[in-house]
């Protein structure tokens, strides 16, 4: 049994000229041509639903256009093994919670499971996030150097379950962070380099959509176009805290009676805890006519997703917990209002009350979102500078430049472009 490969389709460097700057555009060519033909293998849990699917539907081909043979290939796992991935992506995340000897024996098995499975070789193999983290233990030989690109808020770990993932890690030839914060404190790591995620500009997600039509695409839904739409766009989560977004609305409600909520959430394949909260997001509403619950079951896909976020008066985040954050930049790039719980990376996309808003609780965030109902023009102002500033960092070319810096670096050509982003150097 092969591992599934993913079809990611094709896309054109080329296009992104006008998006990038020629700077950016020229590093990229420059990096690139000493990698020509390189094999390059992707290796994640799912294809489908949140941020890891997302980035790699864009890198993958972008990699493959720049010159370098690239795959994407996702692990076989079935409940039981997903059941102890999110576990664990809890216990990363903070949660304080022990892996039961069973519970890392099944992690172990299926990773040898699908490391057997592996074929072909490869110059340089990506592991997202801990799921296939210990293939390397049974696969090293397939791959040249080995990259463990970490998506999770690391900053507060629970210790036991990093120190049983430590050892895999560590035995990467290099692992790269979102951000300095969630670098391990621990002596026993590879090279450590930060770079934060990006989106794609022209992908459906986040290709110009008119108010006009995304309005079209929302009155489908049964959203009244004429009324004010908060909108939450995340999988159902503890993390994502979709019940304070909806306490967070009724405060909003008592002054603003007209505006409604929209949670679109989609299910992941990885994520058996998705469904549980769902259920609970559903109880939390009780009902209430002006909230939409929608997910990819109701066709709830990229174009969507854009026309949701395209129309909303504001866009909610409410995370407590949060790598990245995705959901934050595809509605700054929109230049929507933001209203972002202040963690993770999402505090390296928001300016508090210059370009969005960073909250702590069900109050600010509701605190928030009358002072963007009550004054849209100035809301739209700030929203219009968090785009600049999601241009200048977050979009997918800029995220292809670091990989190829990367490899380069990996390959002993060390660039300036390698340099600067090895966390060593702060
Ligand atoms: N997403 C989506 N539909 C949904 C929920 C999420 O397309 O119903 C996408 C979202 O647009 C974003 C990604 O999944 O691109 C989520 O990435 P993020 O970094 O915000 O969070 P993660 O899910 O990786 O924790």
């Amino acid at each position: 049994m092969q591992l599934q490969q993913v079809n990611v389709g094709h896309k054109a460097l080329a296009d992104y000229a006008t998006i990038a700057t020629r700077g950016l555009m020229d590093q990229i060519r420059g990096l690139a041509e000493p990698l020509a033909g390189k094999r390059v293998l992707h290796l994640s849990a799912t294809a489908f639903g949140g941020g890891v699917a997302e980035i790699n539907y864009t890198l993958i081909p972008l990699m493959q256009d720049a010159g370098l043979e690239t795959e994407w290939r996702v692990i076989h796992g079935e409940d039981e093994f997903f059941d102890v991935t999110k576990a664990i992506h809890n216990a990363l995340q903070g949660q304080a919670r022990d892996l039961t000897r069973e519970e890392q024996d099944i992690f172990g098995r299926y990773n040898r499971m699908n490391a057997e499975a592996l074929e072909g070789e490869f110059d340089f193999v990506i592991v997202h996030d801990p799921q296939p983290a210990a293939m390397i233990e049974h696969a090293r030989s397939a791959g040249r150097h080995w990259i463990w690109r970490c998506h999770i808020d690391l900053s507060t770990p629970h210790r036991q379950v990093l120190e049983f993932l430590l050892p895999w890690i560590g035995s990467h030839d290099a692992a790269v962070f979102h951000r300095r914060e969630y670098v391990p404190s621990n002596g026993h790591l590879p090279g450590a380099y930060i770079w934060p995620p990006a989106i794609d500009p022209l992908a459906p997600k986040n290709m110009a959509l008119s108010p006009e039509d995304a309005a079209y695409i929302l009155d489908q839904f049964g959203i009244d176009v004429e009324r004010p739409l908060i909108t939450q766009v995340s999988r159902f989560d503890p993390w994502k805290d979709p019940l304070g977004v909806i306490e967070a609305w009724r405060l909003v409600r008592a002054r603003h009676p007209e505006v409604q909520l929209a949670l679109v959430g989609s299910m992941a394949h990885d994520d058996p805890e998705g469904w549980d909260y769902y259920n609970r997001t559903v109880a939390a509403a009780a009902g209430d006519e002006d909230i939409f619950i929608l997910s990819n079951l109701n066709n709830v896909g990229s174009v969507e997703v854009n026309a949701f976020q395209v129309h909303s008066a504001a866009v909610v985040q409410k995370s407590i917990r949060e790598g990245f954050g995705l959901t934050v930049t595809e509605a700054l790039w929109k230049g929507r209002p933001m209203v972002a719980g202040r963690v993770g990376g999402i505090v390296d996309q928001i300016q508090d009350g210059d370009t969005g808003f960073l909250v702590d609780s069900v109050e600010t965030c509701a605190d928030a979102l009358n002072v963007i109902l009550d004054d849209p023009q100035r809301a739209r102002q700030m929203a219009l500078r968090g785009k600049e500033f999601v241009r200048g960092r977050f979009l997918t070319p800029r995220l292809l430049r670091d990989w190829l810096a990367l490899f380069n670096g990996l390959n002993g050509n060390e660039t300036s472009e390698v340099r600067e982003l090895a966390a060593a150097a702060g």
